[in-house]
């Protein structure tokens, strides 16, 4: 039987390529984003190439809206193998002093609150059935501090400690959980902030010893190797990919 996967933030960069790559390997795919736009064009991208797809607008700071996907994905398709559990927003690039309280608000709620709420749901469907794989979207600022970004690394030092602590606690029911660290990466996202803050994107670029951004399918591919049986063994990771920046640092 066809397997299946929620994604979040899957309208749009490392949420729509991984959705493409998972429809490659034959599962089906509930898209979740605030954007019906971008989360309509991945179900089409998916449906194209064969597995079925469903959009469910959410917006993942809101625990109702993540019961109701939840409730949704299991509803059309039965049951839940995959997490991808990515949405996230990067904040506006400013000193922490400089930040306000509604940005500090507003990626909390998103980025962590968001996966939390995500993890509570998912997960309970998952151990009713036996189980499932959950990868979390941490970044490098979950692994290393950074100026510009301390909320940002607040809420994703927080992924990678969630997904640690799920492994103590369920990978005997048959959970995994891990999580990945990007460096900079081609997505829409990394445009409007370097868009907004130039001088980071030259600096990010000469930072990282393989001298270039992380593009969206590299990630992708990472994330179904996580997903997947392929990594059967492999549980609590929070695995970099960063063309060795984090490590040089
Ligand atoms: P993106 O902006 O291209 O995609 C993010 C998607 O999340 C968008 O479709 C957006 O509509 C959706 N989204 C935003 N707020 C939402 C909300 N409240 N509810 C539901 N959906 C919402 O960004 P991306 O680069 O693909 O980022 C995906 C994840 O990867 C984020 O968690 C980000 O922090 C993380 N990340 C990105 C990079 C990078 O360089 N691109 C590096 C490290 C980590």
């Amino acid at each position: 039987m066809s397997k299946t996967a929620i994604i979040t933030g899957g309208g749009s960069g490392l949420g729509q390529s991984t959705a493409v790559r998972l429809a490659q390997e034959g599962i089906n795919i509930a898209v979740v984003d605030i954007s019906e736009k971008g989360g309509n064009e991945t179900v089409e991208m998916v449906k194209k190439l064969g597995p079925d797809a469903i959009f469910i607008k959410a917006d993942v700071s809101k625990a109702d809206d993540v019961k109701n996907y939840v409730d949704q994905t299991v509803e059309h398709f039965g049951s839940i193998d995959y997490f991808f559990n990515n949405a996230g927003i990067s904040g506006s690039g400013k000193f922490f002093l400089d930040t306000d309280i509604s940005e500090i608000e507003s990626i909390v709620g998103i980025n962590l609150l968001g996966a939390l709420y995500g993890m509570r749901y998912v997960a309970e469907v998952m151990l009713k059935n036996g189980g499932g794989s959950i990868v979390n979207t941490a970044s490098s600022a979950g692994v290393i501090g950074q100026d510009s970004v301390v909320t940002y690394s607040a809420t994703k030092h927080g992924i990678v400690g969630m997904t640690k602590s799920m492994v103590a606690e369920y990978a005997k029911d048959g959970l995994r959980v891990n999580s990945i660290a990007p460096g900079p990466t081609e997505t829409p996202m990394v445009e409007a902030f370097y868009r907004d803050n130039p001088e980071m994107k030259e600096n990010a670029t000469s930072g990282i010893p393989q001298k270039r951004l992380g593009t969206p399918e590299e990630v992708a591919e990472l994330v179904t190797f996580l997903l997947t049986s392929k990594a059967n063994y492999i549980n609590g990771e929070v695995i970099r990919i960063d063309g060795g920046f984090t490590n040089t640092k």
